[in-house]
């Protein structure tokens, strides 16, 4: 069961991976390349947490901008799935398939003309928790709508719980939190649909 429920990383951005989750400098402490047959996807492992036989050494890495449609995902391993709103501005949802099966979603809208985006909830499977997924997913929603490319992101409400906060505090959320900032192009979307 370990073996397969596995940690799964958003790739960064600059390609390299400096830091395990545990904070091991791995240029210092050293790491090794592989891959998950299971996911479909390449894994590192942390040197340091290996040789002290700590949980969680090795984990997925998954590339958050790459999104598949619902009909040109593949059928194996851990995907992300980008399922478009019905219309402009509406609310679309991003998913995490694993072999198939819908393991965690995110609910999303943007509006592109007002760079406003809007996380509605990210949800993880009970079995799936505490393994990243919901990380993973937030950075597939900022690579839908880059705050580097003006975008102002904001979430509904936020479920005050302890886990909620942690996740949250945890993720590096570039805005604004528990407060939804609508554009009036989501409140029409949000009218029509
Ligand atoms: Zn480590
Ligand atoms: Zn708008």
């Amino acid at each position: 069961m370990y073996g397969t429920a596995r940690a799964v990383r958003p790739t960064s951005p600059d390609g390299g991976r400096r830091w395990c989750p545990r904070g091991h400098d791995l240029t210092i402490g050293g790491k090794q390349a592989g891959y998950s047959h299971r996911h479909r996807l390449d894994t590192v492992t942390c040197g340091v947490c290996w040789d002290l036989g700590l949980p969680g050494a090795s984990w997925c890495e998954i590339d958050p901008a790459e999104q598949h449609t619902e009909e040109q995902a593949p059928d194996v391993g851990l995907v992300l799935v980008r399922v478009p709103p019905a219309v402009r501005a509406g609310v679309g949802q991003l998913r995490m398939r694993l072999d198939g099966v819908v393991v965690a979603d995110a609910d999303l809208a943007v509006c592109a003309p007002c760079r406003r985006a809007v996380l509605e909830q990210v949800r993880v499977d009970e079995a799936h928790r505490r393994l990243g997924y919901g990380r993973v997913l937030v950075a597939a929603a900022l690579a839908v709508a880059p705050p580097g490319q003006g975008y102002d992101w904001s979430t509904t409400t936020v479920l005050n719980s302890p886990a909620t906060r942690a996740f949250w505090a945890a993720v590096g959320w570039p805005g604004q939190l528990g407060r939804p900032d609508r554009c009036t192009d989501m409140v029409r979307a949000v009218g029509e649909g």
